[in-house]
């Protein structure tokens, strides 16, 4: 293993990029030397932007952090990071919320390939409340999101509901 490489992958639909993913981005850029950031095209999930819009939104916020780069994904969350050579999945995890899911996940994934590792990370306190789906439900209804996302992507939300 030596002097090799430490890739990571952070898998989401950031359907916006929230503050809340970009500090476990954050932190997560400093858990490896090279951190990739794996767009769902998750259809499934119905998202407000496309798959093309959300990747030139998480590049755009994440411009300015070193040894992160973003990719498009529409396969097996395990078939990708071998693709990308990651030993790492990054996760966030919210309070209680997120734990059965990420729990079940972490686990069925644990048994698909026992090569990857998958990490919990938690936001700073005061950025764990954020999920992408209140912010886009608190915009739908007019209140401000400016505490929740960037500008850029406050903008972008409020072009998307005109
Ligand atoms: P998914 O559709 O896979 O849930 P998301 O874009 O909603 O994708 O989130 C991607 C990851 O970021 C998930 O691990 C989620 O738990 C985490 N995450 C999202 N918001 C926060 C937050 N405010 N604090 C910590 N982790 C978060």
């Amino acid at each position: 293993m030596g002097g090799r490489e430490r890739i990571g992958v952070y898998p989401g639909t950031f359907d916006p990029i929230t503050f809340g993913h970009l500090d476990i981005i954050r932190r997560g850029a400093h858990l490896v030397d090279r951190l990739v950031i794996g767009v769902t095209t998750n259809p499934s999930k119905e998202p407000m932007f496309t798959v093309e819009e959300r990747m030139q939104m998480v590049r755009r916020e994440v411009a300015d952090v070193a040894g992160v780069s973003v990719v498009e994904f529409d396969s097996l969350l395990m078939d990708f990071a071998e693709s990308q050579g990651a030993t790492l999945i990054l996760r966030g995890l919210r309070a209680v919320a997120d734990f059965e899911y990420e729990y079940q996940m972490a686990g069925m994934n644990q048994q698909l390939n026992d090569r990857i590792e998958t990490v919990f990370l938690m936001a700073d306190v005061s950025l764990q409340p954020i999920a992408s789906r209140l912010v886009k439900e608190i915009a739908r209804y007019g209140g401000a999101i400016d505490k929740f996302v960037t500008p850029a992507v406050a903008a972008d939300v409020a072009e998307k509901l005109k």
